[in-house]
């Protein structure tokens, strides 16, 4: 094509590809289409069906484990969304919105229809089938601001409903990789009623020390590095369902927004 009469057309799709800003968290957030509709097809529970929850959280996990290493650093989920948090130092497809988002999509949906039986074994998936949507954000406003802050800007746009009684329904789905000293019995999901001090106590008492990938890469030769990466990209793609607002969340799980 190069030299050709058609190379104006390469001009245009490069002048149209939008590269996501450097150095920011990229958020992608996938919403099905027409769920409800499709909700009251495939008889949902209403208000919340746990088993269209829990397709959705493994579809999710699929996500992680199909991008593999370190892209996705953390996703939450709620009703028929899911938005993934791509790590700042990202460069996967260049950055590249439209490679991004359509590849988010598509796994996405592809592992949702393909493990609707293991969820819904009595109930066959009918026609429309289901498809999602989804679009990127990369948060300027992220930038420069503590971790803290950036935590409730993130969060505070994905509505959580706190008004129902069961802890999916309530906090929604949290899905990452743990790497790391989380407490089994992680007590930052039940910490509501203690004050900011005494939940750092806890912290101290309770947290083995926790090697984030960063730090682990420091002063390490490269095939060193190699293998910790491999090892860390292994681990572990866990789903909970904690109050990620609070700040106990991400002092346990220093890894997720290192
Ligand atoms: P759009 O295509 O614009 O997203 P939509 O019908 O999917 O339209 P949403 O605002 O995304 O509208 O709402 C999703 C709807 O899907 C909910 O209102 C609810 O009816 C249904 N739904 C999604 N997840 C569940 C679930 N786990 N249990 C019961 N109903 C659900
Ligand atoms: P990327 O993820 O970057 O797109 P890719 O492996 O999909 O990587 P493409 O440049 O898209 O690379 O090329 C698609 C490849 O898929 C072809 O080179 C060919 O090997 C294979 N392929 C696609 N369609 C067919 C087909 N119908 N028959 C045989 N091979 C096919
Ligand atoms: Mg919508
Ligand atoms: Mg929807
Ligand atoms: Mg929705
Ligand atoms: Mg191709
Ligand atoms: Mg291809």
């Amino acid at each position: 094509m190069a030299n050709s009469k058609f190379e104006y057309v390469r001009h245009f799709e490069l002048s149209n590809t939008t590269y996501l800003l450097p150095n920011t968290y990229i958020i992608i957030r996938i919403d099905g289409r027409s769920f409800h509709r499709f909700s009251t097809l495939h008889s949902f529970t209403k208000p919340n069906d746990p088993r269209a929850l829990s397709l959705m959280n493994a579809a999710a996990v699929s996500v992680f484990h199909d991008l593999g290493g370190e892209v996705v650093s953390i996703a939450y989920g709620v009703s028929d969304e899911f938005s993934f948090i791509l790590r700042k130092e990202c460069n996967l497809f260049d950055r590249r919105e439209s490679k991004l988002v359509s590849t988010v999509v598509s796994i996405f949906t592809a592992y949702y229809i393909s493990l609707w039986p293991k969820y819904f074994p009595s109930q066959p998936l009918q026609r429309p089938l289901p498809t999602f949507d989804g679009r990127a954000e990369a948060e300027k406003e992220l930038m420069g601001t503590l971790a803290k802050d950036k935590n409730e800007i993130l969060w505070s746009r994905f509505g959580i409903n706190y008004n129902n009684e069961e802890e999916m329904f309530r906090k929604g789905s949290v899905v990452y990789r743990n790497y790391g000293a989380v407490p089994e019995s992680s007590a930052d999901d039940k910490t509501d009623e203690k004050d900011d001090d005494s939940e750092k106590k806890e912290m101290a008492a309770e947290t083995k020390p926790t090697i984030s990938p960063a730090e682990a890469q420091k002063g390490k030769s490269r095939s060193q590095q190699k293998r910790e990466a491999k090892k860390l990209a292994k681990a572990e793609v866990v789903i909970e369902h904690v109050d990620i607002i609070k700040d106990t969340f991400w002092q346990k799980r220093p890894w997720i927004l290192h």
